[in-house]
């Protein structure tokens, strides 16, 4: 066991915030909006994929993930011989660490960056560099000052989370030409999708040689249960990657649950649309309450409290009234509460219980 693996404030939050939800509130009635789940669920023809696999599980599954990687080519336009799948993009974001981290090197990620590239970079016996943000915002030239010839990785989420601000394509790609050679520039797209007609990244990613793109079925596919991420990146990358995970690593239910909803635009056009329009009452309704956020590009909103006490009092009184929303202190952000967008009439309960709590 690496020794430089220390407890962290951000693991007993997945633990209580992610899987216990309604035990945190003590009632089964509790609406959770702390984990960016979709939450309209999956589509049913994903639905039904998932159903199908019962009749299969005596079988080992596909160890090249053929099938998921070919759909996933097909939907996003790209090279499915680049294409990486995992158990979540976190899965990904763990074999990437495993691949080009060790000791001595640093990995650069901003300063609200999402907290698995910590704990990854750690595992790996690696050393987390962490860079300010600019009005909640990542910036480009703080990252380029931080990086040296011992750095390995960089993360940057975009759409960042837990701010919900994204920078240009323009602007990461800056950044990626900038990076000193041995470095690789990871962009972590797992908001993507709600953005309509931004790629992700992937366009960077096919033109240059240090940058990959990591995106994830878990957000508005809805599938965050299953597990199911995936990588696209240069075919050299993707190889090393491909040496450090387990043949097995993916179920056939991950696979074909998978495969079936990213086959299915239609469902998340309507999840991207629903979530555009319901982001963006919350939002109003919550600056009208005297509670502000930034402009969110993702399916939640970040919202500013007066103060830490402010935020940690809110938190209280909604998981007194059922709601579930994430503290943000272990990001750096204590006078803030992330907000996921969920159904219309989970945007309105939250949105008038915050009104009665100010
Ligand atoms: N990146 C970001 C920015 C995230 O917010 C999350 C999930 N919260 C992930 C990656 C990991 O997603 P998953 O492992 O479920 O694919």
């Amino acid at each position: 066991m690496n020794d430089q693996i220390q407890p962290q404030p951000g693991i007993m939050d997945i633990a209580l915030y992610e899987g216990g939800a309604s035990k945190v509130a003590g009632r089964t009635d509790a609406v959770k909006l702390s984990s960016n789940e979709n939450p309209f669920g999956p589509s049913d023809k994903a639905k039904e994929a998932f159903a199908r696999c019962a009749h299969s599980m005596h079988r080992y599954p596909s160890t090249d993930h053929a099938g998921l990687r070919g759909a996933i080519g097909d939907v996003y336009k790209l090279d499915a011989d680049k294409i990486i799948i995992g158990v979540g993009s976190d899965e990904i974001i763990h074999m990437l660490c495993q691949a080009y981290v060790g000791a001595g090197s640093e990995v650069v990620f901003t300063e609200h960056g999402f907290l698995m590239y910590r704990i990854s970079t750690m595992a790996a016996g690696g050393t987390p560099v962490e860079v300010k943000e600019r009005d909640r915002t990542t910036d480009v030239d703080a990252i380029l000052a931080a990086c040296n010839e011992n750095t390995k990785l960089v993360f940057i989420a975009n759409p960042n989370n837990p701010t919900g601000t994204m920078i240009a394509p323009a602007e990461l790609e800056r950044l990626a030409r900038g990076l000193p050679p041995q470095a690789i520039l990871v962009i972590d797209a797992a908001y993507s999708e709600y953005v309509e007609g931004y790629d992700g990244g992937a366009d960077i990613a096919t033109r240059l040689e240090n940058v990959v793109m990591t995106r994830t079925f878990s957000k508005i596919y809805g599938l965050g249960g299953l597990r199911v991420g995936w990588g696209y990146g240069p075919k050299a990358i993707i190889d090393v990657l491909n040496r450090v995970r387990g043949p097995f690593n993916m179920s056939t239910a991950q696979l074909e649950t998978a495969e079936a909803a990213v086959r299915d635009q239609d469902w998340l056009e309507r999840c991207r649309n629903d979530n555009t329009r319901l982001r963006a009452w919350l939002a109003e309704a919550l600056a009208e309450k005297g509670v502000p956020s930034d402009t969110s590009t993702a399916n939640f909103i970040l919202a500013r409290f007066t103060s830490t006490a402010e935020a940690e009092a809110c938190d209280e009184y909604l998981k007194s009234e059922g709601i579930i929303v994430r503290r943000v202190a272990g990001y750096n952000l204590p006078h803030c509460l992330r907000i996921t967008v969920g159904d219309e009439p989970s945007c309105r309960r939250v949105a008038h219980l915050i009104g009665q709590f100010k």
